[in-house]
């Protein structure tokens, strides 16, 4: 391999055809004038391992992964940075010039940094955070509360014993709540995040009583399509401080970009705006 190679970058899933990664990062690639590629590839269970020792061969700095992979990678990958160990799953992975594999987890910095541009004013330490759902993002989410200093995470799932590993996992500071009590844990909160895939085009909607919103609570969905959801449309006529997901979606993806190409790109009005077309 010679160092004149053209880098290349992709995003590894089964499905894929749905995914908003390539246009984002063929954006940055002309917006910073990078001359690399970024490419959707549909991977089954079965290839994945000898796909990811292929693609360094060919030329590929690195990957995201995505559904199914998320975990499975973990299991291939030299090295596993300590949040996507504590995550349990990757979605950045960086090949070394010797085919090596580095695995990152980015949702949970992804998240924090929307809500930091989204809900400037919140501080981490100011109360309890409601978390609804308990699926692989919900650990990402937990993983960047804790970190951040949020003092007590209420956390409350469908499927009860997913919310209490969580909490195994994560320590006392992690509350497990019943779903049927979900109504109330926000009102006791000064963070909401549905981290559940309910209210996403093509999935039920998210039926918890919303009456307890509170003025000035922040309030953040990691679903974006559609973008305002309908947790977000009530918490806005409550006066709370929504944050849509699409910014988790775009800033998770800052690392990779800037390992693989280089250059640390922006998250702007126009990287939403491309992202979006
Ligand atoms: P996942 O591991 O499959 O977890 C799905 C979660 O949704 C679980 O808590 C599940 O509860 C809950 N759920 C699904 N159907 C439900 C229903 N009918 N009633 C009640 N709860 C239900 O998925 P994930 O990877 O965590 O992703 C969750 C959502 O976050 C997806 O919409 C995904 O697109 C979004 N996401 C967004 C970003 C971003 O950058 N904005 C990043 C990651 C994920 P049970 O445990 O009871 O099944």
């Amino acid at each position: 391999m010679t160092d004149m190679r053209i880098p290349l970058a992709g995003v590894i899933g089964s499905p894929i055809a749905h995914s908003k990664s390539p246009r984002l990062q063929r954006y940055w690639l002309n917006t910073y004038g990078i001359p690399g590629y970024y490419v959707p590839m549909d991977v089954s269970s079965e290839d994945l391992e000898q796909v990811l020792h292929t693609l360094p061969k060919a030329g590929f700095v690195g990957v995201n992964v995505t559904l199914p992979h998320k975990e499975a990678v973990l299991g291939l990958a030299d090295q596993i940075t300590d949040r996507a160990t504590l995550i349990g799953a990757a979605n950045t992975l960086t090949f070394r010039n010797d085919g090596s594999i580095i695995a990152d987890n980015t949702d949970g910095y992804g998240f924090l940094e929307n809500l930091k541009t989204g809900a400037p004013d919140w501080v981490p330490s100011s109360g309890p955070a409601a978390v609804l759902g308990a699926g692989g993002a919900a650990r990402a989410v937990i993983a960047a509360l804790i970190e951040a200093g949020v003092p007590e995470i209420l956390l409350t799932n469908r499927t009860r014993v997913r919310a209490e590993k969580l909490r195994e996992d994560f320590g006392n500071r992690v509350q497990v709540v019943d779903w049927v009590q979900a109504g109330n844990i926000i009102e006791d909160a000064s963070l909401v995040v549905n981290t559940t895939s309910l209210g996403m085009v093509g999935k039920p909607e998210l039926r918890i009583p919303l009456d307890g919103f509170r003025k000035g609570t922040v309030v953040t969905d990691l679903v974006y399509t559609p973008l305002k959801t309908r947790l977000l449309q009530e918490a806005e006529e409550a006066e709370c401080i929504t944050v849509d997901g699409l910014g988790m979606l775009l800033h998770q993806a800052v690392p990779g970009f800037e390992r693989w190409f280089g250059t640390r790109p922006a998250v702007d009005t126009a990287t939403r705006a491309a992202a979006l077309r």
